[in-house]
């Protein structure tokens, strides 16, 4: 009987995928978006590789290839991936997802909807 291949547009919910993470105590850090320092009290260390895209459920055959990026990144929609060992947090006001380094100024992972935002306006939303 056929399926008519449309098999992967039904991607698992991302809900499916096993904790990969550790909470880590609420803090405060500076928000990219807000442009502030405001207080992050969902925080996580990463302490396995992402083996599916939280944005669009894609399961990845192979993270370890995707991980060897400088900034992994799901190959179907671009959703930045968090690695595993890093620190990350999600600010109280506007909910934005940052990779936290000790000592350093938080980096802004941004949504797809905020990619596509930024990138109407034409703004970098690339670290460096
Ligand atoms: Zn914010
Ligand atoms: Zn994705």
């Amino acid at each position: 009987m056929a399926l008519f291949g449309k098999k992967d547009k039904n991607p698992a919910p991302p809900s499916a995928a096993p904790p990969r993470v550790r909470q880590l105590p609420p803090r405060e850090a500076l928000c990219g978006v807000c442009n502030a320092r405001r207080p992050f009290s969902r925080c996580w260390v990463r302490t396995e590789a992402m083996i599916q895209c939280p944005n669009c459920g894609l399961a990845f055959d192979s993270p370890a290839r995707l991980y060897r990026l400088l900034q992994p990144a799901c190959p179907q929609c671009g959703e930045f991936l968090e690695q595993p060992g890093f620190d990350y947090g999600l600010c109280d006001n506007c909910g934005s997802k940052h990779e936290i380094v000790a000592g350093t100024k938080p980096i802004l992972l941004p949504s797809k909807a905020q990619r596509e935002a930024m990138d109407k306006r034409g703004r970098a939303w690339r670290p460096e």
